[in-house]
């Protein structure tokens, strides 16, 4: 169905069973399908509102690269980005929405100041912190089960011209960690991500750090060191020049059996070393493993481990053909992140 209105929807939900909204459609497992219901694309209600210097009031159904466009020209953006821009508002918030800059401000749920929602009775209800409260709870992280997002009110701070953008390459995964924690706890970058990933036969480990100002590398124990200074806009949208290269090796449409999981501190470097012992058929050429580090204070709506730092670990796995034996390798990570008390961020299967 494709909604005119939130008027449309909520008639839509009181006359069926079974209603899930789809946003980009980019979740991995099913998560936007409705087996013999209605399946409500949201990409059709897609206005970016009223800008304030302190909130921008969106459709849900706008991705996150539509809410920047509209708000970079009078100089503020959301404060928590996720990687990939292409990503609907309500698609995300609907599980969380985690970023390099989660060590600072939280999740993407943690940054919305009011929603309309359209309840699986069909009722149009506006909520916020304060006011009808429990829908407000329910809806973000609930992966569109508890109720259709229409609008979002988001929180903006102001967006730098420039930023630094650090990439650092280390010998070992233990040193890549070392320094994640380092920079989360000092909290002198804005932006901490890593990944691992074998490029032309070589094995890469490598930090991001990204100052809006200009931060010291002093300390850090990377072997090599890469910087550019480079607009904010490219910075956060970096991934979208990878797009077509993926689309033309045909790895676009085919599966992508990912596997998010959220570890508590001390069990990162074992899971990252298991990951990095995967067979390399595990991933395919464009394959990676992320390491985020977070602060668990700053998130509030997540099921998290009982740690004070907590890594977001994701197995990035591109599907040529059959997806099996991915699949079962995301079933041992899962095991795993379970067994050392992690949680899970986005459903694998
Ligand atoms: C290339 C890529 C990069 C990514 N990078 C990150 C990242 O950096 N950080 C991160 O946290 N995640 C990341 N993700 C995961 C992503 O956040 C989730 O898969 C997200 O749910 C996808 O958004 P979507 O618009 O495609 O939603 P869909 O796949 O369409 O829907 C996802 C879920 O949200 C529900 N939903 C959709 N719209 C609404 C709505 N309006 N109201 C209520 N529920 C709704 C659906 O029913 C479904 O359960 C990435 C995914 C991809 C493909």
């Amino acid at each position: 169905m494709r909604p005119s209105d939130a008027a449309e929807i909520s008639a839509v939900m009181a006359a069926n069973a079974l209603v899930v909204p789809r946003g980009a459609g980019h979740s991995t497992a099913g998560q936007a399908q409705a087996r013999d219901g209605v399946v409500v694309d949201m990409t059709v209600l897609n206005t970016v509102h009223e800008i304030r210097p302190g909130h921008v009031t969106v459709d849900a159904g706008a991705r996150w690269s539509e809410v920047l466009r509209a708000t970079l020209p009078r100089g503020l953006t959301p404060p928590v980005l996720t990687d990939y821009l292409e990503l609907t508002v309500g698609g995300t918030l609907s599980v969380g929405g985690l970023g390099g800059a989660s060590h600072h401000h939280g999740a993407q749920t943690d940054n919305v100041l009011a929603l309309d929602v359209v309840t699986p009775t069909g009722s149009l209800v506006t909520c916020t912190p304060d006011h009808n409260r429990e829908v407000f709870d329910a809806v973000l992280g609930g992966r569109g089960r508890n109720g259709i997002i229409v609008t979002a009110m988001l929180r903006l701070v102001p967006a730098p011209e420039t930023v630094q953008w650090h990439r650092l390459h280390y010998g070992t995964t233990s040193e890549l960690v070392a320094d994640q924690r380092l920079l989360v706890r000092a909290g002198s970058f804005d932006y901490v991500e890593g990944q691992l990933k074998i490029r032309d036969g070589q094995r890469v480990r490598e930090l991001e750090a990204v100052s809006f100002t200009s931060a010291s590398l002093d300390g850090l124990r990377f072997e090599e060191s890469d910087t550019q200074v480079t607009s904010y806009w490219d910075f956060v949208n970096r991934l979208a020049a990878g797009e077509p290269v993926i689309r033309a090796a045909g790895l676009w449409d085919s599966p992508h059996p990912w596997c998010n999981v959220l570890l508590p501190d001390h069990a990162v470097e074992s899971t990252l070393r298991h990951l990095e012992s995967e067979g390399p058929e595990l991933y395919s050429d464009f394959g990676l493993i992320l390491a985020y580090p977070l602060l668990r204070d700053r998130i509030s709506r997540l099921e998290l481990p009982d740690s004070e730092l907590v890594f977001l670990v994701a197995a990035l796995r591109y599907a040529p053909e059959d997806a099996t034996a991915m699949q079962a390798a995301n079933e041992v990570l899962v095991q795993k992140a379970l067994q050392a008390g992690g949680t899970l961020y986005l459903e694998p299967l």
